[in-house]
């Protein structure tokens, strides 16, 4: 297996070959230089397209960001793009494409021979954990508003306070969040989602402007807050838990609205809204077997983690609904010792909804140990049943 930094040196070493210039910039740089472990890698050159589509045997276009170029290397695909400038007629240079990034911990670039081109004093900043612009403060968030959410995110994610500069502009100007298009500012929550997020980045997170100028995401602000005061270890990581605490609310079709605003997958909309659905019954009365069966166990692993967040008085510290889920009879349809087809041969004449009505039956009366699951006891049950209706 190659590593990301490899993979990378790969493109900037066949591009050095053909003649052109080429270094590893942005995040893998930062990461570099801060120790933590590279995830992806973005190349600047000043290559064209065209002359990438002919040095390079495969390469996939990035269809939102025009000019980047994704170049597969054993399995990883590093995304290479033109030096960008300020204006058309501008010659392109390292420089000014490092001038025009966003935070100065983010402009720095990476020679094949390791050595670092910093012009904005990128490692100073990183040295003190300041997240600073390169360019003028105003300037970069005006020209994209996005940048404010990056900010945001970096300050999480890398632990950096942000420089003075950055927090005015945020207390003026945090509503301009609102302009960028919905998918962009979902995907930097996305990123943001991903991370482990402390009960600290947390109250951070919720009560700062720019996500407060989102105003449809945590909804439940004043909940989660009281909340993570009487909770300093809990954290959350990862898309589940990240959206079932954002869309969080006793009204479901609120949480629809932030889940659908955020263009979630369908995929993700069932399991957070089966989850919200979930914490709302917990908070209440104690689950049933059933409950714990239909939510499945990485449903209920959030949801119980988030029904002992919100009221840790009552319902303790330990798992146990993921405890009893582990010792129920089986975990989903397929384990039953029946199914629709065997049904179907021993009682032909029964319809599509009567077969479906009991093979329900069945799997309740199987989860709440009221029945074995055993064939030849299921199928007498049901005969015995059928000869009682006539
Ligand atoms: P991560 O490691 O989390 O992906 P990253 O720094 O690589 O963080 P990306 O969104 O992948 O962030 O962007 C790669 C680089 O492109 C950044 O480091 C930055 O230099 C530049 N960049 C990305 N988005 C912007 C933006 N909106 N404005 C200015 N520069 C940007
Ligand atoms: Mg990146």
């Amino acid at each position: 297996m190659i590593s990301w930094e490899e993979a990378g040196l790969v493109v900037v070493e066949a591009l050095k070959k053909a003649g052109f210039e080429a270094y590893v910039v942005g995040g893998a740089v930062r990461d570099k230089w801060m120790g933590r472990p590279i995830r992806d890698v973005d190349v600047c050159t000043n290559a064209s397209p065209q002359d990438l589509k002919s040095i390079f045997p495969k390469t996939h276009d990035v269809g939102i960001n025009h000019g980047t170029i994704i170049i597969p290397i054993k399995g990883k695909g590093i995304e290479v793009s033109e030096y960008r400038t300020k204006a058309p007629l501008h010659e392109k240079s390292l420089e000014e494409d490092l001038s025009l990034r966003d935070f100065t911990c983010n402009a720095m670039a990476m020679n094949r021979d390791g050595t670092i081109v910093d012009p904005f004093n990128g490692k100073d900043s990183i040295d003190k954990k300041v997240l600073k612009t390169v360019g003028n403060t105003q300037e970069t968030f005006f020209n994209d508003p996005l940048r404010l959410l990056r900010a945001i995110r970096f300050s999480i994610q890398l632990d950096f306070i942000l420089e003075d500069e950055v927090t005015k502009f945020i207390e003026g100007n945090a509503d301009i969040i609102q302009q960028p298009a919905i998918e962009r500012i979902a995907g930097e929550l996305d990123k943001i989602a991903t991370t482990r997020l402390t009960p600290k980045s947390l109250s951070f997170l919720i009560t700062n402007k720019v996500i407060r100028s989102l105003g449809d995401i945590f909804s439940n602000k004043e909940n989660i807050l009281s909340s993570l005061e009487k909770n300093d270890t809990f954290f959350i990581q990862g898309i589940l838990e990240f959206w079932s605490l954002a869309a969080y609310s006793q009204d479901l079709q609120k949480s629809m609205g932030v889940l659908r605003r955020y263009k979630r997958s369908k995929k993700i909309e069932n399991r957070v809204i089966k989850i919200i659905e979930a914490i709302n019954k917990g908070l209440h009365e104690e689950m049933k077997d059933y409950d714990l069966y239909l939510l499945g166990d990485e449903c209920l692993d959030v949801t119980e983690k988030l029904i002992l967040f919100f009221n840790k008085e009552a319902f303790g510290s330990t798992k146990t609904y993921l405890n009893r889920y582990n010792s129920l009879p089986i975990k989903n349809k397929r384990e039953l010792a029946i199914d629709g087809n065997m049904l179907k041969k021993k009682f032909p004449d029964m319809s599509g909804i009567w077969i479906g009505q009991t093979l329900e039956l069945i799997e309740k009366s199987v989860i709440n140990r009221d029945m074995e699951n055993d064939e030849v006891i299921i199928l007498e049950w049901v005969k015995m049943r059928e000869q009682t209706k006539k």
